[in-house]
């Protein structure tokens, strides 16, 4: 008999904690009037869900909750939909293995 254990992001990700450098964000998406390919993936990528379709259709990205996994950064800055950098130190995630 086997014992299955789930375990949900959504519960993992509950165990960090963000210190918000306020009007630096660390993350930046370039303006645009349409999402090409590349900034729609974000929306399913992100595992902190840190992108979100506006109500005008743009993408958009709130750096809150970011675990700088770096995965947006490989879709979206090498066509230059997103940049990308890490958070000043002292600020952005704070791990907690919970
Ligand atoms: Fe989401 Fe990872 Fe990009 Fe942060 S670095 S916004 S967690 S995909």
């Amino acid at each position: 008999m086997t014992t299955e254990l789930a375990v949900r992001v959504e519960d993992k990700l509950f165990y960090n904690r963000y210190l918000v450098d306020a009007g630096r964000a660390h993350i930046k998406v370039r303006p645009h009037t349409v999402p090409s390919p590349a900034l729609l993936t974000l929306l399913k990528v992100c595992p902190a869900r840190c992108y979100e379709l506006n109500d005008s259709g743009q993408v958009e990205v709130t750096v809150d909750g970011c675990v700088e996994c770096g995965t947006c950064r490989v879709i979206g800055e090498p066509g230059g939909d997103i940049e990308w950098s890490y958070p000043r130190g002292g600020y952005g995630v704070l791990f907690k293995f919970g």
